[in-house]
């Protein structure tokens, strides 16, 4: 299968390519013009309507045909949004942006691409950028040049890996906990709680009465804040990738979509409450286990939302519905094992048994030898025992906080 992933390094834009930035931006705004009055959205269709605009224009024709596929992508969102019916407003591009797929070129470290005829920019590339490139199994897509960055799309070929069973990844707020019967592992990310708690802080702190200087030093710290909690994430799911790898375990996820409908004003929670969960991008570290994994030829299995429903809710040993401890947060009680567990190790375990019927039901229509494990009452499997991030010995757990039998 093609894996895909990109590379980003910051460079500083000379005037040619400023000036292709602007005409790039026209182009992708006068298409977006022709696709609204003809409402169109096809790409083959929008070519053909705005080409006589297009040709106009004084730039290498790579840019013309890559202006046509990002209008056309954004018209395509906008027309996803009116049929799930959000309302919208005209769609217009607006930050400086150039992609292109062809026409550049690669050498000796420096990228070089096309300004006019015979005309070229030279963009040195940095020693990481080289350093991934060097790998001879790769393709280079495309680039896509902002104000700051350069940005290279890479794909490979990957062999997909045969997988002997699944790990469930449980998404928190304050945690990722990935495992399954056999071993599960909790890795803490309260760290990106209290930086976006710090930030918000901060923010609220200022006192100028200058809405434009504000606007700006707030926006600054938004940058450093998302650049700081997605640096912890990426560290996290790079982990959870390769240890996953390692054991030949296929990735579970459950479907959370629409987990921020939970928390809206007069549900009966805290402001502060609220405010913390919806600052939680809960979809960022999905991405990155699915590109990350893809990356490695790691399959991913998505469980569909009635396969999600209650995975923190039943017993992973008898499959009853678990007491909630009104004393002890995240602990639930079974009263059939008699047994005190963790909210979030019943999730990860449940999700991975999910996956893994999944998995043994594709098998076994393979022709492949399949062995369905279903938490069933009377049904019995061995209590999980946690094993905590074990590296960040500050944030460990107590394993006798979590998954233990009552006395
Ligand atoms: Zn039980």
């Amino acid at each position: 299968m093609l894996a895909l992933k990109s590379v980003t390094q910051s460079y500083l834009p000379t005037p040619e390519i400023q000036r292709i930035f602007g005409i790039f931006h026209r182009m992708v705004n006068d298409c977006i013009d022709i696709g609204l009055s003809y409402n169109v959205t096809a790409l083959k269709r929008l070519s053909t309507l705005s080409w006589p605009q297009r040709s106009k224009y004084e730039c290498p024709s790579y840019y013309k045909a890559c202006a046509v596929s990002r209008a056309s992508g954004i018209l395509a969102a906008r027309k996803k949004s009116l049929i799930r019916g959000k309302s919208t407003k005209n769609p217009y591009s607006l930050k400086p942006q150039i992609t292109a797929c062809r026409g550049f070129k690669i050498n000796d470290g420096v990228l070089r691409i096309p300004v006019g005829k015979g005309d070229f920019q030279y963009i040195l590339l940095t020693k990481h950028m080289v350093c991934v490139l060097s790998d001879p199994t790769l393709t280079v897509r495309s680039f896509t040049l902002t104000p700051s960055s350069l940005s290279l799309c890479i794909s490979r070929e990957v062999a997909q890996i045969e997988c002997t069973d699944t790990i469930g990844v449980d998404r928190n707020l304050r945690n990722l906990t990935v495992g399954n019967r056999d071993r599960v592992t909790q890795y803490n990310l309260s760290e990106g709680v209290r930086i976006a708690e710090m930030t918000r802080d901060v923010v609220r702190s200022f006192k100028r009465n200058d809405f434009r200087i504000r606007k700006k030093i707030a926006s600054k710290y938004g940058r450093r804040r998302r650049n700081r909690i997605e640096h912890l994430l990426h560290n996290t799911t790079k982990r959870i990738v390769s240890e996953a790898l390692q054991s030949k375990h296929a990735i579970v996820l459950e479907n959370i979509e629409g987990i921020q409908g939970l928390y809206r004003r007069g549900n009966g929670q805290g402001p502060r409450f609220r405010d913390r969960m919806n600052r939680w991008n809960f979809h960022e570290a999905q991405r990155q286990l699915e590109y990350k994994a893809r990356w490695v030829g790691l399959p991913v299995i998505h469980l569909s939302r009635t396969q999600t429903r209650g995975t923190s809710k039943t017993c992973p040993q008898c499959g009853e519905r678990l007491q909630e401890d009104r004393k002890i947060v995240r602990k639930l009680w079974c009263q059939k094992c008699s047994v005190m567990m963790d909210r979030d190790v019943v999730a990860a375990v449940n999700i991975s048994r999910h996956g893994r019927l999944r998995f043994d039901r594709s098998r076994a229509q393979d022709g492949l030898e399949g062995r369905a494990v279903e938490a069933v009452r009377g049904n019995p499997t061995p209590t999980v025992i946690l094993r905590v991030d074990a590296l960040k010995s500050r944030n460990r757990l107590s394993t006798e906080d979590l998954a233990e039998p009552e006395p």
